[in-house]
């Protein structure tokens, strides 16, 4: 059984660490990511182990402070992650003094301070062996655990440079370790998708303490190079999230692919692009919006609609629709999952406009897909402004329809796309390709089902995943073959509310801008 998404609806119990045993590698430190990590895990709720290898008193400050001032459980462990017997013997102490570990942040690291010709052999070692070695020690350690207790959530701190090369100063070896622990997550995602889940996030440059030994000038360079121009000091809540409501988009995502929960100033992530253009904050929006809408007004008509997309499988998508004879809505993403964004892709530009000219609806599923009610006001229009422009630079005009992610959109946020004059839409037909995405068999009983629920009207709006291929080229498949059944014909929401297809949009120019080719 694939780990599963949380029952509970309130944040206060998704985000509780309450009886929750955590432990945190490298957590010695005056301030940083693990001591912050450790100290926000303790504000949740949570008894935490922390870890030191050569900071003793820093180790037992750190613990005495956060038992104090959170009322939790909170023990130093001396602990060297270079050494694997050293890290197993951390895992088995703190099951014997806490009775369990439900999470690990495997946070310990070290910097590289030169590039590879101008260090040695050993110095490559010593970074990697703590770095990414470390990180498989701790997994291992903790992972029989995780395995034997069918349950467990391992975070690793891994970094932007896990990314990018850092520039100016050279640092290989850190990020190689980096790169390593990124896909070291993904990889365990997979192999522990039974019992536990793999998570990595990626800071951007945080005042830690650790990178005070570079010269002002390049510090001055870097901040020069981050749109807030300074570091950020590291607050735990990120991770927090990722530790209980992160789990709802699966695990072993890169944290930064999942700008929602991304920390936003704190690196460049999908969600930090801003699409060319002027804004579309300024524009005149007639009032559209009412009630979410689930189904569709026109007698024999439903409205077959994709998520997410564009993706690989669109063009697919849009032959079957065209074999069909039918047309459908697309609720697109501008920039998330590391897909880049759309009007500056060739190929996603390309996707957006054949959707278009087979006369289907295009529509706003957000710029990054966050939760919508997990943001301010100000963000949530941010969201859906960019997309705007992004499609705007695409097509010159934009959606009046949206749909939010997750279907989260409470009242602050529907009055916000109120303002914004956005028909909001959810839907009324699952196929359930996001519970499972690679069992057809159960997709197809999935839409037998609201088949059988719909009768001769029609009126679903059924949900799509345009980046599951399974359900994309073959669910899809089986829905047209239904509609055909019924009689009943599929058609763009606008249409099946009774709509012109023309009042899907407003109009706004395109941005001239360059595209990568790539
Ligand atoms: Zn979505």
């Amino acid at each position: 059984m694939p780990v599963s998404v949380p029952k509970s609806t309130s944040l206060h119990e998704l985000f509780s660490l309450k009886g929750k045993v955590v432990i945190v590698t490298g957590a010695s430190g005056a301030t940083g990511i693990g001591t912050e990590a450790a100290r926000g895990c303790a504000e949740f709720g949570a008894d935490v182990a922390i870890t030191y290898s050569s900071r003793p008193q820093g180790g037992e400050k750190n613990a005495k402070e956060i038992s104090e001032k959170y009322g939790v459980k909170c023990i130093p462990y001396k602990c060297n992650v270079n050494d694997y017997a050293d890290v197993q013997k951390l895992v088995e102490s703190v099951i014997k003094d806490f009775g369990k570990v439900d999470v690990m942040i495997a946070n310990a690291g070290r910097t590289a301070n030169a590039g590879i010709l101008d260090s040695s052999v050993e110095d490559w070692k010593e970074v990697i062996d703590t770095d990414l070695t470390g990180v498989l020690h701790c997994a291992k350690a903790v992972g029989h655990h995780f395995k034997e207790q069918g349950s467990g959530s391992l975070v690793i701190t891994a970094s932007m440079s896990g990314h990018i090369a850092n520039f100016p100063q050279e640092q290989t070896s850190y990020n190689v370790a980096k790169a390593g622990c990124i896909h070291l997550a993904r990889s365990l995602a997979n192999e522990w998708r039974d019992f536990a889940r793999v998570n990595s996030v990626s800071p951007g440059y945080i005042d830690t303490g650790l990178s005070d030994f570079i010269d002002k000038k390049t510090q001055d360079l870097w901040h020069s190079m981050i749109p807030l121009g300074r570091d950020a000091k590291y607050r735990a809540q990120g991770r927090i999230r990722l530790l209980r409501f992160g789990c709802q988009l699966g695990t072993g995502k890169e944290y930064c692919a999942v700008p929602t929960i991304c920390q936003k100033a704190y690196g460049r992530c999908d969600s930090d692009e801003i699409p060319p253009g002027p804004p579309t904050s300024g524009d005149k929006r007639p009032l559209l919006s009412g009630p979410p809408i689930t189904r569709c007004t026109q007698a024999g008509s439903v409205a077959i609609t994709f998520d997410d997309g564009p993706s690989n499988n669109t063009n697919t998508i849009l032959n079957l629709l065209r074999e069909a004879g039918a047309t459908a809505t697309f609720f697109v993403t501008g920039n998330n999952n590391g897909k880049g964004e759309i009007d500056l892709s060739e190929q996603w530009r390309e996707t957006i406009q054949a959707m278009d000219a087979d006369g289907h609806q295009i529509a706003s599923h957000t710029w990054t897909h966050p939760d919508l009610d997990a943001l301010s006001s100000e963000e949530r229009k941010v969201e859906m402004y960019r997309n705007e422009r992004a499609i705007a630079n695409i097509l010159g005009r934009y959606p009046t329809y949206m749909r939010p992610p997750y279907i989260s959109c409470g009242e602050d946020c529907a009055e916000d796309m109120k303002d914004l004059g956005y028909h909001i839409i959810n839907w009324s037909a699952d196929s359930g390709d996001s519970t499972f995405p690679n069992d057809l068999e159960a997709m197809k009983r999935a839409v037998d089902i609201e088949v059988d629920k719909w009768g001769s009207d029609g009126g679903a709006i059924f949900v799509q995943h345009d980046t599951i291929p399974v359900s994309a080229l073959q669910t899809t498949k089986y829905i047209l073959d239904w509609v055909e059944k019924r009689n009943w014909k599929a058609v763009t929401v606008a249409e099946c509310l009774g709509e012109q297809l023309t009042t899907a949009y407003r109009s706004k120019a395109p941005a001239s801008i360059s595209i990568d080719h790539q």
